[in-house]
């Protein structure tokens, strides 16, 4: 695309706007009306804790349907989205920027004391407006936060799907496109059908509702982590049996340490009795888990996220680094996430936490760091 005409497409049009009221007035309707396991959250500082309906496999395979359903009868395109990309990240970047100002106002005037909705201001704007004044704002009775990440990751599978049909539509569909694609579908997928561990993270938990936040979810997740499949529309790359063998590993591997780190986690904080590799658990202080994953490095989950990420670049072969922006973006992040977590697990736990790292030494990877 030209300059001028990525500038023009810049400029939110109509058709994006009704595209995103859609989708989000979709998922509100979805998440309030369709089944799923109704999951308490971590209970806060002051002991009253929320409770997520964690139906967003079951949102996102209806979607799916009722999608397949606009294709079929042809009431749509399944490029939609890869044709209005730029149109629909401006679009979504406008709304994150008013949703984050509405947000910061009215948690500014919140007067509730509970753990939840109280105002942390510090009176620094650019502060407060980024990292967000309140803990879990609500809108007509939606925790937004849970929300907001349901919408980010379901729209990355959905701009992946229009970027797949794009590739069978302009004849660009290969090996490295299949996996590409296939690796982040299958992760998207496992997010939502294990929902409710999403409960137990420091976004949910720990983290207020700012600007980075709904940012975060709604734009750069959908549209920096689909890199990959809008540059490989443009780029063919020809991958080696071998090289695709390599990548399939990485993509097991990641997904092993990932899924089976963050799983233990979750069966410990419910039951701290419970095996871990069919053994009892060791624990320090009786609160925190030093078996399994947790006694290999103290964020192990972190190494099989970042495995994960790298397997959904190597689809794109060596020649350039554009694709690889998701891993070397989530390789800093997770260093830095895991620095706050490190200083916040030290202030709860005192004197627990330094026994736990003297038992687990490494951070995210053995003998490396
Ligand atoms: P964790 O799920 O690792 O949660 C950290 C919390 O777990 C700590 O604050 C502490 O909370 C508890 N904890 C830490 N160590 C132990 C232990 N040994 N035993 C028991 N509890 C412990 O971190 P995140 O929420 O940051 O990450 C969750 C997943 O999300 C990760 O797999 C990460 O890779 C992924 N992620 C992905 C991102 C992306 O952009 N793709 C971005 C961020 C995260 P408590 O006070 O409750 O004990």
């Amino acid at each position: 695309m030209e300059a001028e005409a990525i500038l023009a497409a810049l400029i939110p049009s109509w058709s994006s706007v009704i595209l995103l009221t859609f989708y989000l007035g979709y998922l509100a309707v979805a998440g309030f009306i369709l089944p799923g396991r109704v999951v308490p959250g971590a209970i806060l500082p002051d002991g009253t804790r929320l409770h997520y309906r964690c139906n967003g496999l079951v949102s996102l395979l209806m979607l799916l349907a009722l999608l397949g359903t606009g294709f079929y009868m042809k009431w749509m395109s399944p490029t939609v989205i890869a044709d209005k990309g730029v149109e629909l990240l401006s679009t979504t970047f406008m709304f994150s920027l008013f949703v984050s100002l509405v947000l910061y106002a009215a948690g500014l005037k919140s007067c509730s004391q509970s753990s939840s909705l109280k105002a942390h201001a510090t009176g620094n704007f650019i502060h407060d407006w980024w990292f967000g004044v309140q803990l879990n704002p609500h809108f007509m009775g939606i925790d937004l936060k849970f929300f907001y990440v349901r919408a980010g990751m379901m729209g990355w599978l959905l701009i992946n799907l229009s970027l797949l049909a794009k590739s069978y539509v302009t004849g660009t569909a290969n090996l490295s496109v299949i996996l590409y694609h296939l690796f982040c579908a299958l992760y998207i997928t496992d997010y939502f059908f294990f929902e409710e561990l999403m409960t137990s993270t420091w976004d949910i938990i720990a983290e207020r509702l700012g600007f980075m936040l709904v940012f975060g979810d709604l734009v750069f997740i959908p549209f920096t982590f689909s890199i990959q499949g809008w540059w490989l529309l443009k780029n063919k790359v020809e991958l080696t049996k071998v090289a695709a063998i390599a990548n399939f590993l990485t993509f097991i591997i990641g997904y092993l340490v990932f899924r089976g780190a963050n799983k233990q986690k979750h069966v410990f904080k419910k039951n701290p009795k419970a095996q871990i590799w069919g053994k009892p658990p060791k624990v320090i202080g009786g609160k925190l888990l030093a078996s399994g994953y947790w006694g290999i490095a103290r964020h192990c989950n972190y190494l099989g996220d970042l495995l994960l990420a790298l397997s959904f670049s190597l689809p794109c072969g060596a020649s350039s680094v554009i694709p690889y922006f998701y891993p070397i973006y989530l390789l800093i992040l997770l260093i830095w996430r895991e620095r706050r977590d490190e200083a916040r697990c030290s202030q709860k736990y005192k004197e627990v936490w330094a026994e736990y790292c003297k038992m687990v030494p490494w951070r995210i990877l053995p003998f490396v760091y």
